[in-house]
């Protein structure tokens, strides 16, 4: 079953790691409008966004956090910590029977998210 590596820049979201990895179990990618297929990335939206409050405060508590490390021990057994992907986009290149994406990695992007609408999947390419 294929699944991409997940790289995510949200850092509003309250599951993103450092080094830009997501640590959602599974996330959802789905079109901004319900009835409308996306035929643009800005049309995708990563569903499983969920805002961080008090980002501010937060990094500034971060300031002592041991990047490398916490770095490394995202690599367990060669595994990277990245979510399973499930994606409604079917216009995209990329989606596959089953809600499933066979691109090798996406890159989710909204750095300042605020809402779900605010988050693409820009490695969304349309089919036509
Ligand atoms: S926006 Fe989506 S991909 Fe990014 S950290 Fe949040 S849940 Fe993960
Ligand atoms: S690349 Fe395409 S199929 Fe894969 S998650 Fe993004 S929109 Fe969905």
């Amino acid at each position: 079953m294929p699944s991409p590596i997940v790289k995510c820049e949200v850092k509003s979201c309250n599951h993103w790691l450092p080094g830009d990895y997501c640590g959602a179990e599974n996330i959802d990618i789905l079109n901004e409008e319900e009835e409308k297929m996306s035929d643009t990335a800005e049309q995708t939206e990563c569903k499983t966004f969920s805002e961080r409050k008090g980002v501010a405060n937060m990094i500034g508590t971060l300031d002592n956090v041991n990047w490398g490390g916490l770095a490394a021990g995202m690599f367990l057994d060669g595994q990277q910590v990245t979510p399973t992907v499930t994606c409604i986009v079917n216009s995209c290149i990329f989606w596959e029977d089953g809600d499933l994406c066979n691109a090798g990695n996406i890159s989710v992007t909204g750095r300042h998210a605020r809402e779900c609408q605010d988050t693409n999947c820009y490695t969304f390419k349309n089919r036509d």
